[in-house]
């Protein structure tokens, strides 16, 4: 009987529909990665007890609604709370990350969460700017300095937030130019970082 066949699927293949489904949504991930992933999650036992204890470290870590850094879970943000005179403003987690491992910098840092980029539709407002001038107005006196790339969009931002910290006790600084067009912190070499960082400029 034509159009009545059913194809039958097996719980078991169901589950690694869904399994391979779920890991594509993680990103950088392809469908053949995701299929490779469940095929070692499913046959290798060692395998589980990787993913329980990614599972176990990601409840216990959260992402800090005021300055985006991570933070132990339900625990005060220790970079919030730093002492340090200078706000490090970067866009992403890896940026951060770049610049710590670099020991270019080694106070607070405020992450963004991206640049503006209306093209892409990321609006100032979908970015931690608003806490970042929280932050400068309960700590007065201190310095902002910008580890934004030098694009369209990172500078596109640089305005913005000059332009959102006015009135505050602040000064604003940027890390030196002669980085190449577009690059953020994360790509780039030790040394490229290091001077961007030690021939900052005050741009208020
Ligand atoms: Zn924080």
């Amino acid at each position: 009987m034509e159009g009545t066949e059913k194809s039958f699927v097996s719980p078991a293949a169901l589950s690694m529909r869904t399994l391979v489904e779920e890991f594509k949504k993680l990103p950088g991930i392809s469908l053949k990665a995701a299929q490779k992933l469940s095929y070692s999650i499913l046959c290798d036992p060692k395998m589980k007890n990787t993913l329980k204890k990614i599972i176990e470290l990601s409840e216990n870590v959260e992402i800090c609604e005021t300055c985006g850094a991570f933070k132990a879970a339900g625990a005060e943000c220790a970079n919030c709370a730093s002492d340090s005179d200078i706000i490090c403003v970067v866009a992403t987690y890896g940026d951060m990350a770049a610049i710590e491992r670099n020991g270019c910098f080694k106070g607070s840092f405020h992450i963004l969460g991206g640049l503006i980029a209306p093209l892409e539709n990321i609006l100032p407002e979908d970015l931690k700017i608003k806490e970042l001038r929280k932050r400068v107005e309960n700590n007065p006196g201190k310095e902002v300095l910008l580890a934004l790339p030098f694009s369209i969009e990172g500078d596109a931002t640089a305005l913005y937030i000059k332009d959102s910290l006015e009135n505050c006790d602040v000064r604003i600084s940027r890390i030196a130019r002669g980085l190449p067009a577009g690059a953020a912190p994360d790509v780039l070499d030790r040394r490229t970082v290091l001077e961007a960082f030690n021939g900052k400029t005050y741009i208020d």
